[in-house]
């Protein structure tokens, strides 16, 4: 139902002139990356706690839909306002709050682009490590309520383990401070992990305090290619068993890097290769380049090339890994891009199994990601305006699911179920453990208003 013409006043009252329902405003904030888009009624931006608060007290008292909204890069439409209502965005709640050194803390308005966070933090020899690919674009508070992973979670984890504590507003209006200033911390229920990852159904961060360490000083990088699937996983499980722990270990295969191949016009990984590890170490300049030579001695067993950079040197060894995107947009314009994990000694079953999965259907597809902690991105190329295409890779789909949860892996590792999961979430969740989050939700928000159809 269309918002009353009293509700807008209310919200218009609230947030002044930052509440908008002309067309153009409906239309730019109805959908995220996935490019699917629905119209919200309304879009407003608060730019303080207090006014988040006031929307969702008027929201939850007329049982409208509210659908938080950071950068809307998501990857599962947790941001797409599938049932009309509100969508609040924090773009404009943006403010680095402080930046305290000798604490290692920092305080954030949810609305910080991250990218311009690290970037701040990185000149003052500080570092925040989560690292999504998004970064130069998403917000802080997308990537507390996804728990965003990247390239470094295999040393330095995910966004979870950066934030020490965080401001939220539940549906009721009621403000909580969930969590702490310091570095450890173990009084009461860890309420803080639950609103983590909760994807906006529970409520709108407002504020985080999140945990920074020191800078690493340098880098190195290693870029080897394998004959086959097999021979990379082993590789890692045997780098893992030097006791050195890299900040990135990416993995590709075959159909990636013809992919990748085909988009720079040049075989960068010669025709034999099978799969492609890309591997990187950090920390003091010395310390960076023994560890990577000790990596190489042991990469090198069943190898078919391996290059090594140090220090600025190091990013060029990244051309190939950087360019999977577009070259997989150049084959298909687009792609089912399922971001499962499974234990690492399963990845050859994985990606053995999304061929058997994919050939009998005709679709084309290519498997890459964070190889050091089973992170694999499984792409389903397809044209949307092919649909028999599409339906087949919705097939392709379900059952690369069912491989995942058979290979003792999940469905997401990082960008959430969102509606674009969630009619697979019971292949993983048990009954009573998928009861007992929807308990928790009708207790926070009895009237269904936080982002209503995603995520549980
Ligand atoms: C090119 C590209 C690369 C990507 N790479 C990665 C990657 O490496 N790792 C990764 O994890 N993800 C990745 N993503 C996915 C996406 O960037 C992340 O999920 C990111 O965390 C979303 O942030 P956002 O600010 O865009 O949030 P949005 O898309 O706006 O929202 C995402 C979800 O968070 C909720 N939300 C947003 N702000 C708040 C708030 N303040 N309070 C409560 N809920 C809120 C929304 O309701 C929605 O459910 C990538 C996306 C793209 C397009």
């Amino acid at each position: 139902m269309p918002l009353t013409k009293d509700a807008v006043s209310s919200l218009k009252k609230i947030c002044k002139d930052r509440c908008f329902t002309d067309p153009e405003s409906l239309i730019l904030y109805g959908y995220d990356a996935t490019r699917i888009s629905r119209q919200p009624d309304a879009v407003v931006f608060p730019l303080s706690t207090q006014e988040t608060a006031d929307v969702l007290k008027l929201a939850n008292k007329l049982a409208i839909p509210v659908v938080p909204r950071g950068a809307g890069t998501g990857l599962s439409g947790g941001a797409v306002p599938v049932k009309g209502g509100i969508v609040v965005s924090t773009e404009k709640m943006n403010r680095i709050l402080s930046i305290n050194k000798p604490d290692l803390t920092a305080e954030v308005e949810p609305g910080v682009i991250t990218g311009t966070l690290k970037k701040m933090l990185e000149s003052q020899g500080l570092f925040y490590p989560p690292d999504p690919a998004s970064s130069e674009f998403s917000s802080i508070g997308g990537n507390i309520a996804e728990n965003a992973g990247g390239l470094k979670a295999i040393k330095y984890g995910s966004t979870s383990n950066y934030v020490l504590g965080m401001e939220v507003v539940v549906p009721a209006g009621e403000v909580l401070w969930l969590g702490r200033y310091t570095h450890k911390g173990v009084v009461g229920y860890n309420l803080k992990d639950l609103f983590i990852g909760s994807e906006g159904t529970l409520g709108i961060i407002t504020k985080a305090v999140l945990k920074l360490i020191p800078k690493p000083q340098s880098r190195s990088t290693l870029f080897a290619t394998y004959p086959d699937v097999g021979a990379s996983a082993s590789i890692v499980t045997d780098i893992l068993g030097t006791g050195i722990l890299p900040s990135a270990i990416e993995f590709m295969d075959q159909a990636s890097m013809h992919a990748v191949s085909s988009y720079l016009g040049s075989d960068v990984f010669g025709s034999k290769a099978g799969s492609a590890l890309l591997i990187e170490v950090d920390g003091e300049q010395e310390a960076t380049k023994s560890a990577i030579e000790r990596i190489a001695s042991v990469c090198k067993e069943r190898a078919l090339s391996i290059e090594t950079a140090h220090g600025p040197d190091a990013e060029a060894l990244w051309t190939a890994r950087r360019a999977l995107s577009p070259a997989l947009a150049k084959i298909k314009p687009f792609k089912l891009n399922e971001d499962i994990v499974v234990p690492l000694s399963k990845l050859p079953g994985l990606v053995s199994g999304v061929e058997l999965i994919c050939a009998p259907l005709n679709l084309q597809y290519a498997n890459f990601g964070h190889a050091g902690d089973g992170n694999i991105h499984v792409n389903i190329l397809y044209d949307m305006k092919d649909e028999g295409e599409y339906k087949r890779a919705l097939i392709a789909v379900d059952q690369v699911f069912d491989l995942v949860i058979k290979l003792h892996g999940t469905l997401s590792g990082e960008h959430g179920v969102g509606i674009t999961k969630l009619s697979y979430i019971t292949k993983e969740l048990s009954p009573a453990s998928h009861k007992l989050m929807q308990d928790i939700k009708r207790l926070i928000d009895p009237n269904n208003i936080m982002n209503p159809g995603k995520a549980i």
